[in-house]
């Protein structure tokens, strides 16, 4: 879709807003991302052209970003934050970094599950986009059957053939802690020992590292987010295209409750400045429009119903039975997960 495309259409948002589109020259947004994408030019400069606020990006990942909302204090800038990841996002609600939102567009548009607590001022926080953690295997040593569940990571039959990126990121934590909902902590721990003793080499490196290790041989099953796979489909170099044709993907738990689906979502910042123009913002990105620029730029899925990205590698991978991490459950196992990662070795 072009820029010239989708302007027409934010006038019509900016409308539906009851906002005139050239009122707030002067305005101005700061946003502190932790999403770094090519894409996402298209969606700033649509947002500034159909409110005239424009935008002042900090960019870092998630960690950095944190460190600095916290250190700036009551004096940050930031207006929004765009985090990816639920295990980021209840952290970053639980040190209070974010403000509510109450806001009619977004609760009509996000479902209330891919929205943070809202104790009646509004949410703390709202996803516009989901991933799934599913599971890569090499086609010509592993038979798809043999990873069609997180459970079987741990059967002996894959010993020396698990890799995965540390037990302790937020990906697998949130993970972890999901497994840790549906067959209790014993079980989690056992599984997880499990697991480390299936390892054919200890973690190291992002999931991408593991998709490739996959497809050399060096590994035969590794856990991934979708979004890390569909970028190696999507890639016109032919290592990335032999990666591919050398591994498959597994939707685990289709039979049970679901695979594990994670989300990236932004906030009000505590201290925002402008908040009038965060929620604007907020709002846009909730579009069908941004919806679909916002998807695809890491691959993702879109949260809001009805919104086709018309991603050709999402499209190839089908659909699936999600199981969404639900912030309560990640709030609460986070601590958990990790004290039984150290038990077990799992680094
Ligand atoms: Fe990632």
């Amino acid at each position: 879709m072009t820029i010239r495309r989708l302007a027409a259409p934010l006038c019509a948002l900016a409308v539906a807003l009851s906002l005139p589109a050239l009122a707030q020259d002067n305005q101005v947004l700061n946003l502190y991302s932790a999403r770094h994408y090519q894409t996402d030019e298209a969606l700033y400069t649509n947002f500034t052209k159909a409110t005239g606020i424009r935008i002042n990006r900090v960019e870092a990942d998630d960690a950095g970003l944190l460190a600095r909302l916290k250190s700036e204090g009551s004096a940050s800038p930031a207006d929004v934050i765009l985090l990816v990841d639920a295990a980021r996002l209840w952290r970053a609600e639980a040190d209070g970094l974010f403000s509510p939102l109450r806001s009619k567009v977004l609760e009509e548009r996000i479902p209330a599950k891919l929205r943070g607590a809202d104790s009646g001022q509004g949410s703390q926080w709202f996803g516009f986009s989901t991933r799934a953690r599913v599971i890569v295997y090499n086609k010509a040593t592993v038979q798809p059957s043999a990873v069609d569940s997180y459970e079987k990571l741990a059967d002996p039959a894959l010993k020396g053939k698990v890799c995965t990126r540390s037990g302790s990121h937020p990906y697998n934590l949130s993970l972890f802690g999901s497994l840790m909902e549906h067959i209790g902590p014993e079980k989690t721990e056992a599984w997880a020992k499990a697991v480390v003793a299936n390892m054919a080499r200890e973690p190291k490196g992002g999931d991408t590292d593991q998709i490739r290790a996959v497809a050399s041989g060096e590994c035969g099953v590794a856990i991934s987010n979708s979004y890390y796979f569909a970028r190696l489909m999507r890639s016109n170099k032919p290592e990335d295209q032999e990666v591919v044709r050398k591994v498959g993907v597994v939707f685990p738990n289709q039979q049970s409750w679901g695979t594990h689906v994670n989300i990236s979502g932004g906030a009000v910042a505590r201290h925002a400045k402008n908040r009038e123009a965060a929620r604007l913002f907020l709002e846009y990105l909730a579009s069908d429009q941004a919806q679909v620029y916002f998807a695809n730029g890491n691959n993702e899925y879109p949260v809001v119903a009805g919104v086709k990205t018309g991603n050709p590698a999402l499209d190839a991978l089908g659909e699936f039975k999600a199981e969404l991490v639900p912030i309560a459950t990640v709030g609460a196992n986070t601590a958990k997960v990790q004290q039984m990662l150290d038990r077990v070795g799992f680094k």
